[in-house]
């Protein structure tokens, strides 16, 4: 079976880490050192705040790295205090925005009809959702991983159709590994990724299925990122406390780069 070209993507969540000064030297080393990891797209994702600068010096550099949105509200305008709607990121440079993660969802309450409504409002603005799921330890140990998995990605991506699907990308992030040092083995991962892949025919069709791109988040390092980019279904990464360090986040985006995702 010949199994279609993903180019992978390592986005990096900066989260609410870096002030101003420490934001733009991150971004404009990526920038410079983007062809340690050649053919593989590279996101960076600040606080909002930074959003516009870190754009900025990234184009001066002359380098495609692109910008991710961490949130997005669903709505395009109006008394939202705090809020930023889709076409506001689009406006300042992005092209990507973080849906869903595990921290929105357990800190901010969002539901997989929230990320649902979000989602499709990134992608009617042009922007590339990067929509999160991933089962807690206690699921995970109560064996119901792939049911709470199944229902994340059925809900959050549920009316989307085949081509906005084909514009998504999905990131698989057992909350168990987010920031914990625990990664996922290849195997865990690749199990969960294949499953992901097998319910998209069911919300756009084969062909869209096997374009998707899947990351895989959760404590990924430049010491375990080889093996993860090795599994068939995992095209890149979503790295969070490893995205802070230009060095840690090449390497990781290097190990895909020579993975030569499928
Ligand atoms: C994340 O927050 O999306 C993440 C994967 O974090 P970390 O890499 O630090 O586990």
């Amino acid at each position: 079976m010949t199994v279609p070209f993903r180019t992978p993507i390592v986005a990096g969540n900066w989260k609410m880490n870096l002030d101003h000064a420490q934001g733009l030297a991150l971004a404009t080393a990526v920038a410079h050192r983007q062809r340690e990891a050649a053919g593989v797209d590279l996101v960076l994702c600040p606080p909002a705040c930074y959003l516009m600068p870190v754009a900025a010096v990234l184009a001066e550099a002359g380098s495609d790295v692109a910008v991710g949105g961490q949130n997005v509200h669903d709505k395009a305008s109006g008394a939202f205090t705090g809020e930023v709607a889709a076409q506001m990121l689009g406006d300042v440079g992005c092209r990507y925005v973080i849906l869903g993660h595990s921290e929105r969802r357990t800190l901010f309450g969002e539901t997989d009809s929230a990320v649902n409504a979000k989602a499709k409002a990134a992608l009617a603005v042009g922007l590339t959702p990067i929509v999160c799921v991933g089962e807690t330890l206690e699921e995970r140990e109560a064996g119901q991983t792939k049911a709470v998995v199944a229902n994340q990605v059925q809900g959050s991506l549920a009316g989307l159709g085949a081509d906005a699907l084909e514009q998504t990308v999905i990131a698989y992030e057992p909350v168990w590994a987010i920031g914990t040092g625990k990664v996922a083995t290849p195997e865990q991962a690749q199990d969960v990724h294949a499953l992901i892949r097998s319910l998209l025919p069911g919300l756009g069709s084969g062909e869209v299925a096997a374009k998707v791109r899947i990351l895989y988040g959760g404590s990924v390092k430049p010491d375990n990122a080889a093996q993860l980019a090795a599994c068939i279904d995992i095209d890149g990464a979503l790295v969070g406390g490893a995205s802070l360090k230009a060095d840690d986040f090449l390497a990781i985006a290097a190990a895909f780069s020579t993975a030569g995702c499928c």
